[in-house]
């Protein structure tokens, strides 16, 4: 049996050129997760990777299967996830090329699946219970420690903590919309990084990110507001780095037998009806 004890969800940019990577294929009850499961090892460790757009970046934001993600995930055997990701940033300070380890985040997605467990019957026919987790830090304090560790052992002072707003997307903010944000002191905006986060929690997992600011969202500056192309610029500028440091992070996440924080403990005393991979 293949398996990983860590998840990285990013583009194919970050794990392309590991050798002895397995393409693994996992079937889940909520569907297909946005592709295989690339397995290979970083330092010592047994690392998945998921391509969150799948392989080409066919898949939008709003339309990726992030339970089928996290579910494969979890049943290949990770158990701490990592979810880098591209955002905008909503301060002047906070320009491109800068690293920033939210600490909170706001949801303003509008047609995404949220939860594992809505009492709604499965293709398998398993029924799940309603359940009301806590999700006041959605983010695993010992993956944040351990991104802006790595994040300085790189020489790339990190942004620690913040509030990343999730948008549906796929368009990106008005002028209006990111002005409202910043007023609102919320650090970056992003696209992706929800329900990823609360769906990991719903399975036990520990999550955590590190977000890239590949532009100044649309309120933050005078200019002609974000494109995508400027966007993947900034991205492909910064992937070297942005690798180096995900597998730092990776070599100095705590052993499976350490994990003592709160995201490990999440489902105790809740009965979900549903057994987990
Ligand atoms: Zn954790």
């Amino acid at each position: 049996m293949v398996n990983a004890e860590i998840g990285v969800i990013g583009g194919s940019g970050l794990y392309s050129f590991l050798e002895d990577v397995t393409e693994v294929r996992v079937e889940t009850p909520y569907g297909e997760p946005s592709d295989s499961v690339f397995m290979g090892e970083i330092g010592g460790r047994r690392v998945a990777f998921l391509p969150r757009h799948g392989r080409g970046h066919h898949v939008p934001p709003h339309r990726i299967n992030y339970r089928a993600n996290l579910w494969a995930l979890r049943s290949v055997g990770v158990r701490q996830v990592l979810g880098p990701c591209a955002v905008g940033g909503l301060r002047p300070e906070y320009g491109p090329g800068t690293l920033l380890v939210p600490d909170q985040l706001v949801d303003r997605t509008k047609a995404r699946t949220q939860t594992f467990y809505d009492g709604e019957t499965r293709a398998d026919g398993v029924v799940p219970n309603v359940a009301h987790l806590s999700f006041a830090d959605p983010y695993c304090p010992k993956g944040r420690k351990a991104a802006l560790a790595a994040a300085r052992g790189r020489d790339w002072e990190p942004v620690d903590g913040g509030t990343l707003v999730v948008i549906e997307g796929p368009r990106f903010s008005t002028r209006a919309e990111s002005r409202w944000h910043a007023a609102m002191g919320w650090s970056v905006v992003g696209m992706t990084g929800h329900p990823e986060a609360v769906l990991a929690r719903e399975l036990g997992l520990c999550y955590s990110t590190m977000t890239l600011v590949t532009d100044l969202d649309a309120g933050a500056e005078t200019g002609q507001g974000v494109s995508h192309g400027e966007v993947l610029e900034v991205f492909a500028a910064n992937v070297d780095r942005l690798r180096s440091v995900l597998f730092d992070v990776v070599a100095a996440l705590p052993a499976e037998a350490d994990r003592d924080c709160p995201c490990a403990h999440a489902l105790d005393g809740i009965d979900t009806g549903i057994e987990l991979p």
